[in-house]
């Protein structure tokens, strides 16, 4: 997903979402891997220990913040009541 298309509804990415993305290109994070982490019954007490040891935590705290994810786990954090990787920037994207 492009930020020019973010969220496939056509609207402007906020600037928090392509740092997260930018930071993406570098850097893993293991949530890319774990599908828990868009689960809705997945306990955040299990998933926030990964992110407090991820370095994308800042950018993805400050993205989330701006957001306001309608689903998953962001930054130890649960947003929404559904699942879904909506909003989560890609590896692949650009
Ligand atoms: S801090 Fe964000 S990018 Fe890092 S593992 Fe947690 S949800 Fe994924």
């Amino acid at each position: 997903m492009s930020a020019d298309t973010y969220r496939g509804l056509g609207q402007p990415a906020p600037a928090e979402f392509q740092e997260l993305h930018d930071a993406m290109q570098i850097i893993d994070p293991a949530c890319l891997a774990d599908d828990r982490f868009t689960a809705d019954n997945a306990p955040v007490g299990d998933l926030a220990p990964i992110c407090a040891g991820c370095p994308l935590t800042p950018f993805c705290e400050a993205y989330a913040l701006a957001a306001r994810p309608s689903a998953g786990v962001w930054a130890g954090r649960r947003y929404g009541s559904h699942t879904g990787r909506v909003g989560r920037p890609r590896k692949d994207a650009a």
